[in-house]
């Protein structure tokens, strides 16, 4: 039945997006004159969006940044009410389109549709009226000096932001780096993943209407060694938010010291699950699910590795398992979709390839392991659920970010193990702690090397909790009233109150 009701989906005709850039205010056709194509992940024989190639237009986009920063365009640099206004009006607009801007989202990604209703759209809008708040609030110092004189530390938007976004959370992760940058008075030129370049381009049209002045939002599409390393290099680009794979934040960070731009790195996660004896099983195996595999696995802060005690990694595991046999995977935009297909058939082969591993590692694959390839699976990049067990530290799979619908389990037998356990990879993003024990959990919280830590729940992100990462997960984070600095000059003005008498320096040069 559910297989049936998926086919009339993938029948159904939806219009081919045709997705351009937007620059200094308007929507423009690219100069190379090329698109390509992007497949609808759930059917791979559909096209779905006609993407820019704007590799030859990221000049004319930083151009218009610069220019509307510079001459401080509308006021959008000098009057922070207006910013405030128009981050709120977008938010508004972006709720009043939630269906379509969670359609497009689910549709591009091949994340469920629940999913971007419920969670990515509501939380792109939050986020945008979040710093609207703080558009108004961006407050300096001031101090009088024994010597009588002012030093008075103000606050200045840092000039042109690049804002560049991977493909698994596009809205979302460009609202938390852009809404911060605009709220302090920068201008922005973002680059979408090419995957999933829509929203963005969608989000330029609504930031428009909502009041932003021509050149303060602008949108490149195009692949990252064309579009994103012009970015990265351009001198004329202040700084830089970089969301994506580690390798590439590395490389970003070595090309941004040319010019010495700021920048802003969330990379991957490879993130621990730890479930005590002592916890309320029932609740920690539904979210240890749902951090493994909402979003199809395909997150940075998936819950990737669970780690179980021993005495009751047997029960664990068997809770689990028996969640994971009742997710549906589906088409994206199917309401009842649990799990959806993965984002190209390029990182399902990558996925899979990390399953064969396991097999040829001799690790036991409890459940899934498999592409799903009957009926009208055949048409997308599902694959089923999977659970690994006996996972030991040395696998591949216990070191490196999979970006699927993959966990693997690893037991640990006392408080210290899980914490080593926890902190044995390169990555330090985020981490669940489970246990009913308040002082271990604490303790436990604070000993794990990484940038959020979720105490008897995973994944909830609201924009008041900081999200970036430890080690090679990231520098700086993002949320919180804390993200606005990295936008921010803090600049000190010296005033002489001109009443005493020279100061003493002045005697040095002078006599
Ligand atoms: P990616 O690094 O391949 O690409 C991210 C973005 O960078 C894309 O827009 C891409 O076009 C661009 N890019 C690629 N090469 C570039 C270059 N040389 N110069 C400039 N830009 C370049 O990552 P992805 O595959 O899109 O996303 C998945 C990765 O992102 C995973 O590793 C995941 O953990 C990470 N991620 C991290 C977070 C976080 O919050 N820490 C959130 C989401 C995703």
């Amino acid at each position: 039945m559910f297989k049936e009701e998926h086919k009339a989906y993938l029948d159904q005709k939806h219009d081919v997006m045709k997705i351009n850039i937007f620059i200094d205010g308007e929507e423009l056709t690219p100069s190379t004159g090329n698109y390509s194509e992007r497949r609808d992940p759930g059917d791979e024989d559909r096209v779905i969006g006609l993407v820019a190639d704007g590799s030859k237009d990221v000049g004319a986009a930083v151009d218009a940044a610069r220019r509307a920063f510079d001459r401080d365009a509308g006021g959008w640099v000098s009057d922070y009410r207006l910013r405030a206004r128009v981050l709120y009006k977008a938010a508004e607009l972006l709720r009043q389109n939630l269906d379509f801007f969670a359609e497009t989202e689910s549709l591009f990604v091949g994340k469920t549709i629940r999913t971007s209703r419920s969670s990515d759209v509501p939380r792109a809008a939050e986020i945008l009226e979040f710093y609207a708040g703080l558009a108004d609030k961006i407050l300096g110092t001031s101090q009088i000096l024994r010597t009588g004189d002012l030093v008075a530390v103000v606050k200045q938007p840092v000039g042109v932001v690049a804002a560049i976004t991977p493909w698994n959370f596009p809205l979302v992760i460009m609202c938390r780096q852009v809404a911060p940058a605009l709220a302090a008075g920068c201008t922005v030129v973002t680059k979408p993943a090419s995957l999933t370049p829509a929203s963005a381009f969608e989000f330029a049209k609504i930031l428009t209407k909502a009041g932003a002045p021509k050149g303060v939002f602008n949108v490149v599409t195009g692949s990252g060694e064309t579009v994103g390393s012009s970015l990265v290099k351009s001198d004329k680009v202040d700084a830089v938010n970089f969301t994506g794979e580690t390798s590439t934040g590395r490389w970003i960070m070595e090309q941004a010291a040319g010019s010495l731009k700021r920048v802003i790195l969330e990379l991957g996660g490879k993130n621990p699950n730890i479930v005590f004896e002592d916890a309320d099983l029932e609740r920690a195996a539904t979210a240890v699910t749902y951090g493994a595999y909402a979003n199809n696995g395909e997150s940075c802060a998936a819950g990737s590795r669970l780690l179980v005690h021993s005495n009751v990694k047997q029960k664990f595991i068997e809770m689990v398992v028996e969640r994971v046999r009742r997710m549906r995977v589906g088409y994206q935009l199917d309401e009842k979709t649990d799990l959806g297909p993965l984002v190209s058939r390029k990182q399902l082969e990558s996925v899979l390839e990390y399953v064969g591993a396991a097999a040829s590692e001799g690790l036991n694959i409890v459940y899934g392991g498999n592409r799903l390839t009957e009926s009208f699976y055949a048409r997308g990049n599902y694959m089923q659920p999977t659970v690994i067990v006996d996972t030991p530290r040395e696998s591949k799979l216990f070191q490196e970010e999979i970006f699927g619908p993959v966990l693997t389990v690893t037991e640990f037998r006392d408080e210290d193990e899980a914490v080593e356990l926890a902190n044995a990879t390169l990555y330090g993003l985020a981490a669940g702690v489970w246990s009913n024990d308040v002082g271990k959990a604490v303790r436990v919280a604070e000993k794990i090397k990484a940038g959020a830590v979720w105490v008897n729940t995973y994944y909830t992100l609201p924009v008041e909790m900081p999200w970036g990462g430890f080690k090679q997960s990231g520098l700086g984070r993002n949320n919180t009233v804390h993200a606005i600095e990295h936008y921010l000059e803090h600049k000190g003005i010296y005033v002489d109150n001109q009443q005493g008498p020279m100061r003493p320096y002045y005697r040095l040069v002078l006599g």
